[in-house]
């Protein structure tokens, strides 16, 4: 398997949106659709890990992967660059404190 980097997977991602003519710029999709959409693919993975299906068809591996498809699709049409905002971020959160007590939220 390639060693790819993010600007190659979203060049990748954008040509097989190209070629399908599911839209590569803001007027030629509906964004909110676009979030409902990714929206699907997460709730697909969580069925997926539900049902114990991790890496086969329709299994958490690939539902993932078709959750960061779309991501990296719309982030494409509104022009973001996802690698450098993912590094930004990562960057913020490594100083990032956490009120875990002040939250619903389970982890270890
Ligand atoms: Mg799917």
């Amino acid at each position: 398997m390639p060693d790819l980097s993010m600007e190659k997977l979203s060049e990748m991602v954008m040509a097989v949106a190209r070629d399908k003519k599911f839209g590569i710029t803001p007027e030629e999709v509906n964004t909110f659709e676009k979030f409902a959409l990714i929206h699907s693919e997460i709730s697909e993975a969580m069925e997926a890990y539900r049902r114990k299906n991790l890496d086969g068809k329709d299994g958490l591996a690939e539902e993932l992967a078709d959750a960061v498809i779309r991501i990296m699709h719309l982030a494409g049409v509104h022009k973001i660059n996802l690698e450098k905002e993912i590094l930004k971020k990562l960057e913020t959160n490594k100083n990032r404190e956490w009120k875990w007590d002040e939250l619903n939220e389970k982890h270890s």
